[in-house]
């Protein structure tokens, strides 16, 4: 099943949307928990980017977009053109535990780094109130 998705990718072509049908395997579970892994140390908005290209637009796994991205930077000389972002360079950079959202005063996890509200709707809530203020 694998393969076939592999032949049906020619080099240096971008996959029409929604060309392709989402393949189940242990590897994919394993390479979706990598990339998970990865954007938990993305900003906030970028996992949710990744989830609406892979399953909205692509209809190909998360990890395979990220994968994606990276082919696109190889393909186009972009390898060396890094963004590094201070918080990496912490020993341990993972999104706190637990955080109080000042929208809604829940505790919530954050799964990215930098999250301050428990959901978009919470952020959008404070946003429009702070514009109010204004
Ligand atoms: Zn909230």
């Amino acid at each position: 099943m694998v393969a076939k998705v592999a032949e049906k990718i020619p080099e240096k072509v971008t996959p029409k949307m929604k060309e392709y049908k989402l393949v189940e395997s242990p590897l994919h579970d394993q390479l979706n928990s990598a990339a998970k892994v990865i954007m938990s140390q993305m900003p906030e908005g970028f996992e949710g980017v990744v989830g609406e290209l892979a399953l909205g637009t692509y209809g190909v796994h998360p990890w395979q977009i990220l994968a994606g991205i990276l082919m696109n930077a190889f393909q186009n000389n972009g390898m060396a053109h890094c963004e590094f972002r201070p918080e990496w360079d912490m020993p341990v950079a993972l999104p706190r535990s637990s955080a109080v959202c000042p929208q809604c005063k829940q505790t919530f996890s954050p799964k990215h780094l930098g999250q301050k509200f428990c959901t978009s709707k919470c952020g959008g809530i404070f946003a429009k109130a702070q514009r109010v203020v204004k």
